[in-house]
């Protein structure tokens, strides 16, 4: 589930698409909330969520008591996260450059570095039978969203289907959401903000290769602005969730539009079926 800006309605399709399939029998579903930066899918959803582990990485720290300032550790590290200067001698780890990928530790013949542990973030999973609802976020101040979200996706569980929420735009950590997805909803609005980010994100999905369709939210009776670029670009419209007051209100109070009446329960099982039939007929854009 993606979308190339914020506030789109990304997680309002994913919550509603989750609710409509624990309802099938049969299939097991897990939701995993990739927007480690601010999740909010287990809002929706009744239960306490299980705190599941910390995500942490080895970042190093340089002892300036035995650094020889030879500036070794600078030259190998391929991120740039080493700051160094041989005159006046200078040495200083960037921790938001760091990958974590210990060569300064190796390189280093003087023993002058040692590795912190630092935490990034957090997963948290709401157990609900054989469906779970998963999420990572991230700590505050931190800007490691990536790891975050690899390590959720490390441990999400073998269903039948796994939906992906994944952060708005097309950055890394949205790449990293959605690169080994089978299909990527796109949604968007019919508005001109919503179409120039859509054009980012189909290009994106070009680069990936990947089958995509689109959910078109707070749709309104003439959203010919969308439709020629979807004809052109040959993206499928899955479903259009219309524009109502009444559906914000329910939204911004928690609720499922699954809960409130059974033509969206219709509708969300009606996108799984247009993606399972995308998937096995491709459909590229
Ligand atoms: S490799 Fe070791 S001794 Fe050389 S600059 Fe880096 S920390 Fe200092
Ligand atoms: S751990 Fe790797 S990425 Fe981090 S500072 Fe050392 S060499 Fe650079």
């Amino acid at each position: 589930m993606a979308s190339g800006k914020g506030g789109t309605g990304k997680t309002t399709v994913a919550v509603n698409l989750f609710a409509s399939l624990i309802k099938q029998e049969g299939l097991s579903v897990t939701l995993s909330d990739c927007d480690v930066e601010e999740p909010n899918a287990l809002l929706f959803f009744p239960g306490t969520p299980k705190h599941v582990q910390d995500v942490t990485a080895s970042i190093p720290r340089i002892d300036k008591n035995k650094c020889v300032y030879c500036g070794e550790c600078a030259h190998i590290c391929a991120f740039n996260a080493i700051m160094f200067l041989r005159d006046p001698a200078h040495i200083q780890v960037i921790p938001e450059l760091c990958k974590s990928c210990g060569a300064c530790t190796w390189v280093c013949r003087h023993d002058a570095i040692r590795e912190d542990e630092q935490k990034l973030g957090e997963i948290s999973i709401l157990e609900m039978g054989t469906h779970s609802l998963r999420e990572g976020r991230l700590e505050l101040g931190t800007p490691f969203t990536v790891p975050v979200i690899q390590k959720l996706k490390a441990i999400t569980p073998n269903t039948e289907v796994v939906i992906y929420d994944s952060p708005p735009g097309t950055s890394c950590p949205v790449i990293e959401a959605i690169h080994d997805a089978d299909y990527v909803i796109v949604v968007t609005e019919p508005t001109p903000f919503g179409l120039s980010d859509l054009k980012l994100m189909t290009q994106t999905l070009k680069k990936l290769g990947k089958t995509a369709g689109v959910v078109i939210n707070k749709a309104t009776p003439d959203h010919s602005i969308l439709y020629d670029y979807l004809e052109k670009e040959n993206l499928p419209v899955l479903i259009e969730i219309p524009f109502h007051q009444r559906l914000a209100a329910h939204y911004s109070k928690g609720h499922l539009f699954v809960d409130i009446h059974r033509a969206y329960h219709n509708m969300f099982r009606s996108l799984y079926t247009k993606i399972c039939t995308q998937i096995h007929t491709g459909g590229r854009p």
